[in-house]
């Protein structure tokens, strides 16, 4: 499959072509001997697809939302957090303490009404009849918290949505996890501020998983990250949602898009 973009921008001409193909697929190789030959950059991203039945069979699968449905909120909205445990270097192990705000006044606000479950950097905001199945479906480690929006100098307003919250964070990934920069991690902590590359594969010791509710966060902390001490000013990335296959058949099954699901990879030691 092919998507071309093609736009002039600053009189320049400038043409993005997205080629997805199967990894096994002989055009592959001969795609990246014609891009060395015409000298045109690329960026080469890898994944893996995933049928319903591996879903289903999974131990666990890592909920990743997709750009599309982000919605601005956290801190730099007053959204209160616990920082006696975060990382001075990049913030990562604060606890939100209050209700989740979002920006009300910004542009970004709409997703809430295009969308049956957007994201705010890593924190999952569903619509009520998904918060109402979740909350039917009896899951260990969920509640589900208020969220208001923020707009300056006018009273907060409590909306409809639902913040998805969970009690039980895993342990640290397995090493053996791949596509995941564990070098690019904080210096401080190495929980914060992880880069990955593709494909990613998250890996977990099978000991590890004891004690795993059917909605967990990750103890890592990835991506991007503004944080000099100062919550007025600071972007902060949460740790990915790591839910049982009940969770992801019940988005499913609402129709929800714009999130990935990625199965998880157990290991002995
Ligand atoms: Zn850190």
């Amino acid at each position: 499959m092919a998507v071309v973009s093609d736009f002039h921008l600053n009189g320049k001409r400038s043409v993005t072509v997205f080629v997805t193909l199967d990894v096994e697929d002989p055009r592959l190789a001969l795609l990246q001997k014609l891009l060395v030959a015409y000298k045109v950059d690329w960026l080469d991203q890898r994944w893996d697809e995933y049928t319903d039945e591996e879903y289903d069979a999974a131990p666990l699968i890592v909920m990743q939302a997709l750009a599309d449905n982000h919605v601005i909120g956290g801190p730099r909205f007053y959204t209160e957090y616990d920082l006696s445990n975060a990382c001075p270097a990049c913030g990562a192990g604060m606890r939100q303490t209050g209700v989740y705000m979002l920006d009300g006044a910004g542009p970004s606000m709409v997703g809430l009404g295009q969308y049956r479950a957007v994201s705010s950097y890593s924190e999952i905001i569903v619509d009520p009849p998904l918060a109402e199945a979740l909350a039917r479906a009896h899951l260990t480690g969920l509640s589900l918290r208020s969220v208001h929006a923020y707009q300056p100098n006018e009273a907060l307003i409590e909306l409809i949505w639902k913040q998805m919250w969970a009690s039980h964070t895993l342990p640290p990934l397995s090493p053996r996890s791949t596509g995941i920069d564990f070098e690019s991690a904080c210096k401080t902590c190495k929980r914060g501020k992880i880069d990955t590359t593709s494909p990613e594969r998250f890996v977990y010791r099978a000991r590890d998983l004891e004690g795993a509710k059917d909605v967990n966060r990750m103890w890592e902390h990835f991506g991007y990250v503004r944080w000099n001490g100062d919550l007025k000013t600071a972007v902060l990335w949460q740790p990915y949602f790591v839910v049982t296959p009940k969770v992801w058949r019940i988005f499913k099954d609402a129709g929800v898009t714009g999130f990935q699901w990625l199965p998880i990879r157990v290991v002995e030691d």
